[in-house]
């Protein structure tokens, strides 16, 4: 007799429960996303212990047919999907008819529902994969489902989990970013006794980023409206038109996060991880921001359900996009363009005193967010497998090394959160905090010959000179690469340069970029070169540092990166080297010129390496501080 054998579905649905189900936070997910799938409008989600002892999602979806409740539960069975065709245009979250049957078979499950189609409803009770029972009931219409002593009979499993808070961080995380993607809809979260997330439906994704975030966030936030490209896809001789959309909102590049907790991406409603769009995100911030920072990100991404592929992954949480490039440079042209055309300036940090919690229950919920222990942010490189490792909560006590923005270590957040409607009339963002108002800076002096002080119509500013010149320079580089009429000096003496056998690899591939940047070099013996002349601007006592650099930044980047971000990274490094530099004395003509000329830039608001060029101390900061206002 052979030796294979068709596994029972107890052990099949065990395995998939492997991949499904990781943790409390993977049961949330597939319930959330069924109930949204069943088109409920109120969602609530009750948690005991981290979700080890109960998980309890409720909705007031379509409900299960009593014929229907117990096929659920049958492995691959989904109300979704027909035909091997409709896998191409899965509209739903779900769609592989899993996510029941694991979860049944890794805990106790009471599956409560009614169809409005019905008057009486149906209960079926499910523990490790058996059937307790299945009875009819009365009751209202939608689903509630109750997921028990999560893992109680895989105690490997088990022994995975994390401490309680960690894992409800995972859960409120999860709950916060489905929120967000339906404003519409209505959403609790209840842990024991508190409430962590109470926000009721409101009409746009701007009021719902209000009610989870906060007016602060809010304040900081740049609204991407809405972009949308076209792309014209011809199959079978046949033509259609696709249309890809943004919105979202964004952080200005003085939002630096060390990690990539901070961003939310969702494609056609269904949150996701995705490396193209991380790197269409970063490309965007190319030059704006230091390479290893990350903004704060809530994007939405909604394309032709034909445009992108959810069938990659079991948990459903990576994509693959049928005109990949496409996808990626309209994301980050979008994200660029709204950058540059809405210049955000850092504001220096005011302490103020401490506000009063003004009559809001806001005190006393930080108060218990922060009693809970958070875990350490992960390593910044260590990029979570799973959407539900995302540690969005997690929270310090004391101040934070990053100084003013806190967006996603979400005391903040949750303690908005569950008082949606007591905020006020929604913040205006203030158009003051725009670098549009440069141009008519009065330069008033310098502080250590290094920073520029300037009065404003709304404010005192403090610009860099070296960065502030580094930007002016970095575009007039760029401009004149495009244009072709690079401006070089000629050396008195060439440069002789001695380099290693990495360093000739390199040399040999980005000559043509060299010569095109402004340098005029060849080969001087086998492992010499010579440098003739060198990007107007640049001392001959930099030239040298200057080709070292731009080798490193090619060993560094060219196998991976486009030759635009190549020619953008030299351009930075030029820039650098013929920049006026910090402890030099300005007259005020000089300062008056370099304050034109930076307005004058496409992003005055950070250096080419991502570094902020101007300060504002704004007028109504300056009032406050004086108790004016
Ligand atoms: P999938 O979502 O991939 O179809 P699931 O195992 O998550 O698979 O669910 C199986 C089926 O159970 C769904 O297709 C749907 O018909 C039904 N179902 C699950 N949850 C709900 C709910 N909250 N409301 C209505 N129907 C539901
Ligand atoms: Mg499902």
């Amino acid at each position: 007799m052979g030796k294979i054998r068709v596994l029972s579905d107890t052990v099949a649905n065990k395995i998939a429960a492997g991949e499904v189900v990781e943790r409390p936070a993977s049961v949330v997910k597939e319930l959330l996303e069924n109930s949204l799938d069943a088109g409920a409008t109120e969602l609530r989600i009750d948690i005991e212990s981290g979700g080890r002892h109960l998980i309890r999602v409720s909705d007031n979806g379509s409900g299960m047919l009593r014929d229907d409740a117990l096929l659920a539960f049958e492995r691959h069975a989904t109300s979704k999907l027909s035909d091997v065709r409709d896998l191409l245009s899965i509209a739903t979250l779900g769609f592989r008819g899993e996510a029941l049957p694991s979860i049944a078979s890794v805990s106790r499950l009471l599956l409560e529902t009614r169809s409005a189609e019905e008057t009486t409803g149906a209960t079926v009770e499910i523990a490790g994969g058996k059937l307790l029972s299945c009875d009819e009931r009365p009751g209202p219409p939608g689903t509630t489902i109750t997921v028990r002593d999560l893992f109680y009979n895989v105690p490997a499993r088990k022994k995975f989990l994390r401490s309680d808070q960690t894992e409800l961080a995972h859960i409120a995380s999860l709950a916060t970013h489905y929120s967000l993607a339906h404003p519409g809809k209505s959403f609790q979260l209840r842990h024991g006794a508190s409430e962590l997330l109470d926000v009721t439906p409101v009409e746009t994704l701007r009021e719902r980023v209000y009610q989870v975030f906060g007016n602060q966030t809010l304040e900081e936030l740049i609204d991407l409206d809405y972009v949308e490209r076209e792309l014209d896809v011809v199959e079978a001789e046949e033509r259609t038109r696709r249309v890809f959309a943004l919105r979202g909102f964004i952080s200005g590049p003085h939002v630096q996060k060390l990690n990539r907790n901070s961003i939310f991406l969702f494609v056609n409603g269904r949150l996701i991880r995705d490396r193209l769009l991380m790197h269409a995100l970063s490309s965007a911030y190319h030059n704006l921001m230091p390479p290893a920072c990350y903004p704060f990100a809530l994007l939405f991404l909604d394309c032709d359900c034909e445009e992108v592929d959810v069938n990659v992954h079991p948990s459903k949480t990576e994509v693959r996009f049928r005109h990949g490039s496409f996808v990626h440079d309209f994301v980050r042209d979008s994200i660029r363009d709204r950058l540059i055309a809405a210049r955000p300036a850092s504001g220096i940090p005011v302490s103020t005193a401490p506000q009063p919690a003004a009559g809001l229950p806001f005190s006393d919920f930080t108060q218990r967010i922060e009693n809970q222990q958070f875990e350490p942010m992960p390593d910044p490189d260590a990029v979570p497998e799973r959407i539900e490792d995302l540690p969005v909560f997690t929270l310090r006590n004391t101040a934070s090394a990053e100084p003013r923005f806190d967006f996603s270590e979400t005391a903040n957040a949750l303690a908005t959160a569950h008082i949606p409607d007591t905020h006020g009339p929604l913040p205006t963002v203030d158009t003051l905090q725009s670098l549009a108002v440069l141009s008519d800076l009065r330069p008033l002096g310098q502080i250590h010959d290094s920073f520029i002080v300037a009065a404003g119509r709304d404010g005192l500013w403090i610009i860099d000179q070296h960065v502030a010149h580094e930007r002016i320079l970095f575009e007039q580089v760029l401009r004149q690469q495009a244009e072709g009429r690079v401006e070089r000096q000629h050396l008195l003496m060439p440069i002789l340069l001695d380099l290693t056998p990495g360093q000739q690899i390199e040399y040999a591939r980005i000559a043509g970029e060299l010569e095109r940047a402004g340098f005029d070099s060849e080969p001087f013996g086998t492992r010499t070169i010579a440098v003739k002349a060198a990007p107007a601007g640049v001392g001959p006592g930099d030239v040298e540092k200057l080709v070292f650099e731009i080798l490193e930044i090619a060993e560094g980047e060219l196998p991976k990166v486009s030759v635009g971000d190549l020619r953008r990274s030299m351009a930075a490094s030029i820039a650098c080297r013929a920049a006026i530099k910090i402890n030099m004395r300005l007259d005020h003509s000089k300062m008056e010129w370099l304050l034109t000329q930076l307005a004058a830039t496409q992003c005055p608001m950070s250096c080419p390496h991502g570094r902020p060029i101007a300060l504002r101390y704004s007028t109504r900061d300056i009032l406050k501080s004086f108790h004016r206002i």
